[in-house]
């Protein structure tokens, strides 16, 4: 539990310098971006290619916020990580990688320039299109794209990574609304409503591709024990409707964020929390 403190012993000013205190030492372990070539620098620095064009500073500083605190507690997860910012310059990157491996392949292997153009394009769409208008955020592993010709894998793995859509993180006032409005519906877990939940969210696919958490029992159990109905009471609805195809997937990303971003996580999300934690250091330790 952080910051803590009962009201019948506050000391207005001895408080106020621990806020003071706070801040300081907050900047000291992440500098907060004031600006978007801020926010991209800040994360070039802590390794990753970014680019958080569109998106709103305080959602790009969340999500900084957010690797920063990964690659602290997860750091070969987060070494994994090769790109952060907007869905769609990701996207539009890939694209672009992909498009090139094709026409330098149909090229050499005697093509017209026109018709290679041309045809490249079209296959570098097929690898990723356009950002889906409902999709908030988005992780994209190594796992993903495993089945890839090792030319055109080697091109598109620089760009795997944790994304937001900007359409969507253009303002933080709307993500928060949204946010609480879902968290209310069930459909997203208690406590997630914010950036950060997302981040966590969005991390947890990076840390179950990492460490295989659904694989494991006591994770498949507390899925398969609960009808539907139970899963959203006891965690949210997203959790089971998804159209994800690993099965598990997206109640691991719930759990975890629910366990990283609510005062009080519930059973699912404790299991799940406490598993992953579990998992991670018979794995590192
Ligand atoms: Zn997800």
């Amino acid at each position: 539990m952080q910051n803590v403190h009962s009201k019948k012993w506050i000391d207005p000013e001895k408080d106020d310098r621990i806020k003071e205190r706070k801040e300081i030492e907050f900047q000291h372990e992440i500098q907060l971006a004031k600006n978007i070539r801020e926010a991209n620098k800040i994360a070039r620095e802590m390794g990753f290619q970014a680019d958080y064009s569109g998106i709103d500073i305080r959602a790009a500083n969340e999500w900084n916020v957010g690797l920063y605190n990964a690659k602290r507690d997860f750091p070969e997860v987060t070494k994994k990580i090769k790109f952060v910012g907007s869905s769609q310059k990701r996207n539009h990157l890939i694209r672009k990688a992909a498009t090139k491996y094709y026409y330098e392949s149909l090229i050499s292997n005697g093509y017209p320039k026109k018709e290679a153009e041309s045809a490249s394009k079209k296959l570098g769409r097929k690898i990723i299109g356009n950002v889906n208008s409902n999709e908030m955020a988005s992780s994209i592993g190594l796992e993903s794209i495993k089945g890839l010709p090792l030319g055109l894998k080697e091109a598109v793995s620089q760009y795997v990574g944790i994304t937001m859509n900007d359409k969507y993180f253009d303002n933080y006032g709307r993500v928060i609304e949204n946010g609480l409005r879902q968290v209310k519906s069930k459909w997203h877990p208690e406590g997630c409503f914010n950036v950060k939940a997302t981040f966590d969210h969005e991390f947890a696919h990076q840390i179950d591709e990492h460490l295989e958490v659904g694989k494991n029992k006591t994770i498949q159990k507390i899925f398969e024990d609960r009808t539907n109905e139970k899963i959203t009471h006891d965690l949210c609805r997203y959790a089971w409707d998804n159209d994800n195809p690993k099965k598990y997937s997206e109640m691991i990303a719930e759990g975890w964020s629910e366990y990283c971003n609510s005062k009080k996580p519930r059973e699912m999300a404790t299991i799940i929390g406490e598993e992953i934690i579990k998992l991670w250091k018979k794995k590192n330790f």
